[in-house]
């Protein structure tokens, strides 16, 4: 039986009436905390520490309130409550945010001696991270009447598509024949047989799949390129230098690690190509696999039940380390896992640390598979993540930037497989978790960058011209030949693929901080490989930092630089040395 979250320590339900009164308490400090305005630079580091503490008061209940709005929405996407109180949350965070734009713009525009004392001001320490990010973007900031219009015009323009894909997406009925039986499936439904053992319903699968977005293409067209033209605009009105630079300040990174990143997964492209051709000759394809077999499982698919999940992932987290262990237990002991598969549900899986103050929850449909109890592990690292950022850290600095935000949630990957590679002796098992893990990094390292070379051209392109739904689908197919070159025979409804992915629409590049996670954590688990248990207490470390450092400074702290090739290629050398396992037993049977 798997499980559905209790939000009741949230609020109680969606009309429970703390939410108006918390609305309302945000929307008066508002008015309260405005007593500072024009004040900033004159004020005593005692009152600014005060100042900011109100301001991050304001900030814990509005995501508060929107985070529970946003978690019922996922639960049911098609209930008219939640989606009413979802879109007042948001519309009243909107309007106490526009109250507080001021305070960024102010900080922007203290002068620099004013602000070097700040962050020189040690009674000010925990907010010195902040005061640096938030100054980040001070070249690219607009007037304070012009933020204020294009925050309200988000809501009709942006917001309102990305809502818009995702409750149209979220309601596609597919028709499949399975087993000469013609269905009707949900996007729950439908998805875990991209990994069906039959090669038949693979294909039915994948081609109904795709022609749906094919046969939908004005509305999603229309989506994509509002997206693209919006982020255009944006760029010329904040003078970015690329596209990608709102990216690199959300990730508090910079264009030259980025790169660098990027080149060499680029360069090891032929780790894809290499794996897949190993998979078409165990799969008796020859050279070339087709490609609704690129999931294919190719041993019999063990099926868990979810307390099989549970167990699995909670004996290796115990295994490694038993404070971790038992912070784990909670997430079960007290219901903060959705791991139902419904009707309306919101795809896909995340966890939601909503503030220090608040658990961590975390939203799933757990389909049996092995994919889905790396999931779980995965979702509960994210979980754990924010529970030792919570220890101490504040609202300002809890959440990780993106790119070292996948820390515990891969590391907690990592050990499950470990742990499963060591506890399983036949080859079969072993086929299958190299298989598993092989895959796993080629979807979340090659495949998101060459999801990212697919937007930067469309962000290109799409700026200052309409991009057809063929047009988006053959730069996609450029990208594809690029990653895969000759191992994969696409199926022609494919090119389609990036009409699914709803990350292009939701957050700018943010497809490049999963493969920027995974090398960085990939380096990291090579360190705890070499140095065993002392390496425990730096891993809590990182993740108790939450998102009080830049990303640079958080390898630093335990001996890794960043800016080089070499760190990034050693992800690549560990993954290669799994690639000639697996190839070895492909000769093997071959
Ligand atoms: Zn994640």
């Amino acid at each position: 039986m798997t499980t559905t979250w209790d939000l009741t320590f949230v609020y109680k339900g969606f009309d429970d009436p703390q939410i108006e009164m918390d609305l309302k308490k945000a929307d008066q400090l508002a008015d309260e905390i405005g007593k500072y305005r024009g004040k900033l630079a004159t004020l005593s580091s005692s009152d600014f520490v005060l100042f900011l503490q109100q301001h991050e008061e304001i900030g814990s209940y509005l995501v508060k309130c929107g985070s529970f709005g946003s978690l019922l929405f996922s639960q049911e996407t098609t209930n008219d409550n939640f989606k009413a109180l979802f879109a007042k949350v948001q519309q009243k965070s909107v309007a106490v945010g526009n109250k507080l734009i001021w305070i960024s713009l102010e900080i922007n525009k203290m002068d620099s001696e004013s602000f070097t004392k700040l962050l020189e001001d040690p009674l000010l320490s925990n907010y010195h991270h902040y005061l640096k990010v938030l100054r980040l973007r001070e070249p690219y900031q607009l007037s304070e009447p012009v933020e204020q219009v294009l925050n309200q015009k988000a809501l009709v323009g942006t917001s309102a598509w990305v809502k818009f894909y995702e409750e149209y997406t979220a309601d596609f009925k597919f028709e499949v024949e399975i087993e000469g039986e013609k269905k009707v499936l949900s996007q729950g439904e439908i998805r875990p047989l991209f990994r069906d053992p039959n090669p038949i319903t693979r294909e039915n699968v994948f081609k109904a799949y795709y022609q749906k977005y094919m046969d939908n293409s004005i509305a999603i067209s229309h989506s994509f390129n509002n997206i693209w033209k919006d982020h255009g605009q944006n760029v010329d009105l904040r003078k970015y230098p690329t596209t990608m630079t709102i990216a690199h300040l959300r990730n508090q990174t910079d264009e030259k690690i980025v790169e660098t990143m990027m080149g060499v997964v680029k360069k090891n492209f032929t780790l894809v190509q290499e794996y897949y051709k190993a998979k078409a000759k165990l799969m008796g394809q020859g050279e070339v696999i087709k490609g609704s077999d690129l999931y294919a499982p190719i041993t019999k698919v063990t099926k868990y039940s979810w307390k099989e999940a549970e167990e699995a992932v909670m004996s290796a987290y115990n295994e490694f380390d038993s404070e971790i262990g038992q912070m784990a237990q909670r997430l079960f002991d007290e219901n903060l896992i959705d791991s139902e598969i419904r009707k309306g549900k919101r795809t896909g899986a995340f966890c939601a640390g909503i503030t220090p103050q608040l658990k961590p929850v975390i939203h799933m449909s757990f389909d049996g598979t092995s994919d889905g109890v790396a999931t779980l592990a995965h979702e509960m690292g994210h979980a754990l993540h924010d529970m030792f950022s919570a220890r101490k850290q504040t609202l300002f600095n809890y959440h990780p930037p993106l790119v070292v935000a996948e820390t515990a949630s891969v590391f907690g990957e990592q050990i499950l497989t470990s742990k499963l590679l060591k506890t399983m002796d036949d080859e079969d098992g072993k086929l299958t978790l190299l298989v598993n893990q092989l895959e796993d990094a080629i979807g979340t390292i090659s495949r998101q960058t060459m999801y990212i070379f697919f937007e930067k051209e469309c962000h290109l392109k799409g700026a200052n011209q309409t991009l057809s739904f063929q047009e988006m689908s053959d730069i996609w197919d450029k990208y594809v030949k690029e990653a895969y070159a000759d191992s994969v025979d696409f199926l022609s409804e494919q090119s389609a693929n990036w009409a699914s992915i709803p990350h292009f629409l939701f957050t700018r590049y943010y497809c490049y901080a999963y493969s920027f996670g995974m090398l960085f954590v990939l380096g990291l688990y090579q360190q705890y490989l070499e140095e065993g248990n002392s390496f425990i207490p730096k891993l809590k470390s990182i993740l108790e930092a939450g998102g009080s450092q830049f990303p640079i400074d958080l390898a630093t702290s335990v001996g890794l630089d960043i800016r080089k090739e070499e760190f990034w290629q050693a992800g690549f050398d560990y993954l290669n040395g799994l690639l000639t396992e697996f190839k070895e037993i492909v000769d093997k049977r071959s």
